[in-house]
């Protein structure tokens, strides 16, 4: 297997990964390449950068998703490599086709794989194959309305019904009855073909108030891969992430042993290359079940690093020079406890609307064992076209107490002004009782704020 080392790196991003990404490169001897659109012009990641390239129009169909754009800003600058982030091409595979075919490499697993785990129901009929236990539901895709009522029947209600090439919480119902289910089998796969292009259904059981676990793998070219255990990201808001941590109140040694073994068992399976997470529903009794792979590096990847010490991005570009892991199974600790809460330019009152806007005044804390992840700057104005995520606060303790104060103590300090944020939203999470004693699951915002589904 030949190394190379790279000299140069083009990510092809935006925001505070694209900011994480120059830091590691720069940390590593790496150039850095930014792309960026027209509205980011003054945009951190545009001026932190080695070189930067403006790539397209304010959209991101125009810019940060745009493929002939970013291979020839690579080839043109003479960049080694790309680093996707997470989000806009990080998961597509004929992108990551295109990079092969003109011999970029891309921080990331192959084409071929991507494709392959992509395709949800796919996956699970592959782990399910590879003897990896996954949720209870369908092998084979679903296309039809009425076939998949007479499955459901079957299986007994509630279930899910979710679209194959689903993400970020779209193409997904959850059906509590026979009566209810055509219509939301179709609401489900409408939702799908206007995102995705893809009428391909899959159904599973519905697993009633469980957490949401999730494992951090590393895999190199060589056949190793090892886990770095799990991150329970159970307190989400319409299936998405929030807040995360590391690790889980619900997990003891001996099933995040068994977790941890599935975990490499699904990666193995597939001959899995650089880092990637398996995410599992954990439910009452402790039993596991594979619901999905993301063949990428995740907002949440910090909680990993505070609590391994093992930086994942540096590993990425690593694994993608054809390098050895440094370390084995055990070698990895898990040391204290870390918390990450996602900040958002939304508007909580208003049904979490998206606030874009100038930034007045900016106080960012830090302190010990404090890390904020952030592209903001004072004076910046947010551009409207793009993720409302504005920085990710985590912390470290010794225990999951001394990072709850922690975080409490970070979230009251830190000033966004000229923006709405969920700055508020987080701190009272941080103070909810259930929250501090760890007795939550994907239900607990739902429960705790009174909210629909
Ligand atoms: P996406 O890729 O769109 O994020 P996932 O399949 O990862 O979708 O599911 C997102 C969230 O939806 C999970 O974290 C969990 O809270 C909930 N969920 C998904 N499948 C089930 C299930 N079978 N039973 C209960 N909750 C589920």
């Amino acid at each position: 297997m030949c190394k190379t080392s790279f000299h140069k790196i083009l990510i092809a991003n935006r925001g505070e990964i694209a900011v994480r990404i120059i830091r590691a490169c720069r940390e590593m001897g790496i150039k850095t390449v930014a792309v960026y659109s027209e509205a980011d012009r003054n945009a951190l990641h545009t001026l932190l950068a080695d070189e930067s390239v403006c790539i397209g129009k304010a959209q991101a169909s125009d810019s940060y998703l745009n493929m002939e754009r970013l291979v020839s800003a690579t080839i043109a600058t003479k960049a080694d490599a790309i680093h996707p982030g997470f989000g806009f091409l990080s998961e597509n595979a004929k992108f990551v086709e295109m990079c092969e075919k003109c011999n970029i490499t891309f921080i990331g697993p192959s084409s071929e794989l991507i494709h392959k785990m992509g395709n949800k129901s796919e996956a699970r009929r592959t782990m399910m194959e590879a003897g990896v236990s996954v949720v209870p539901g369908t092998k084979e895709p679903v296309f039809d309305a009425e076939k998949g009522k007479e499955i459901a029947d079957v299986m007994g209600y509630p279930v899910i019904v979710k679209a194959s090439s689903g993400g970020g919480g779209k193409g997904m119902r959850i059906v509590h009855s026979s009566e209810e289910f055509i219509q939301n089998f179709n609401t489900a796969q409408r939702e799908s073909v206007n995102a995705f292009a893809d009428d391909t259904m899959y159904i599973e059981k519905y697993i009633v108030s469980p957490r949401h676990i999730e494992f951090q793998i590393l895999a190199d070219k060589h056949g190793n891969v090892v886990h770095l255990g799990e991150r329970d990201c159970s307190v989400q808001r319409r299936h998405q992430k929030l807040l995360e941590e590391s690790p889980s109140v619900a997990i003891q040694p001996e099933l995040r042993r068994k977790m941890g073994e599935q975990a490499v068992l699904a990666a193995r399976a597939v001959h899995y290359q650089n880092a990637g997470t398996i995410e599992f529903l954990l439910d009452k009794n402790g039993d596991f079940y594979f619901m999905e792979m993301n063949t990428r590096i995740q907002v949440e990847h910090p909680v990993t690093e505070m609590v391994t010490g093992i930086d994942l991005i540096k590993e990425q570009i690593r694994i993608a020079e054809g390098r050895e892991l440094s370390f084995t199974q055990e070698d990895v600790r898990i040391s204290g406890h870390a918390m990450e809460c996602r900040i958002n330019a939304e508007d909580p009152d208003k049904n979490f609307m998206p606030c874009p806007g100038r930034i007045a005044e900016l106080h960012i804390p830090g302190g010990n064992g404090v890390r904020i992840d952030t592209a903001l700057y004072q004076d910046y104005d947010i551009p409207p076209y793009y993720d409302s995520m504005l920085m990710k606060v985590i912390v470290h303790g010794q225990n999951r107490m001394e990072a709850i104060n922690k975080m409490r103590s970070v979230l009251g300090e830190i000033i966004i002004d000229g923006v709405t944020t969920n700055l508020d939203f987080q701190y009272e999470i941080i103070n909810n009782p259930d929250f501090n004693e760890g007795n939550i699951s994907t239900h607990f915002i739902q429960d705790a704020f009174d909210m629909s589904e």
